[in-house]
């Protein structure tokens, strides 16, 4: 038997853990949805951060609650507004990959002050695109802590 102190092994098991393992379905709206229509998708998707795709359904930009509500007390019309607008957008989006592990995704939550990153997969032959499969959030990480101290995984 070991001799590893608790805490090592639980670091050991925790860095088997990829993104892949734990990542959820991506919530996307297409670029040129209305705010109005992304308030409401967040809604109804109980989300706070929604990925925003291209017509072929590649990643553009990230929008989140704080960009939606500036925009709604910027002035505009909200119907009318798309949220192009409004988003974070490529190449400054911070993503994940499902072969990382989710304790550096994780890690890039904290460091870049983001709630979710979406998980993405590079596209054959076209280099600065990237297609999105999935998202991890900082509620899929809390689901694992929980997972973790209730000895379920
Ligand atoms: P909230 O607005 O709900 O507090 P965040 O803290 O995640 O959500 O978002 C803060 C800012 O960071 C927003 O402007 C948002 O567009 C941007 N953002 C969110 N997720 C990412 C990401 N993965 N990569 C880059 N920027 C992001």
């Amino acid at each position: 038997l070991s001799s590893k102190p608790t805490q090592a092994l639980v670091a050991e098991e925790i860095k088997k853990i990829k993104v892949g393992d734990v990542k959820g379905l991506p919530r996307a709206v297409k670029v040129n949805t209305s705010v109005y229509d992304a308030v409401v998708t967040m809604f109804l998707e109980d989300v706070g951060t929604l990925m925003v795709v291209d017509n072929e359904g590649y990643l553009e930009g990230v929008v989140s609650r704080k960009d939606l509500l500036k925009a709604a007390i910027g002035g505009g019309d909200l119907q009318k507004m798309p949220v192009s607008v409004v988003m974070t957008r490529m190449p400054n989006i911070i993503c994940t990959t499902s072969d990382e592990t989710v304790l550096t995704a994780a890690r890039k939550m904290i460091e870049h002050e983001v709630d979710a990153l979406p998980v993405v997969r590079p596209v054959e032959g076209q280099e600065k695109k990237v297609e999105v499969i999935g998202r991890l959030t900082k509620t899929t990480i809390t689901r694992l802590f929980v997972e973790l101290g209730e000895g379920g995984r």
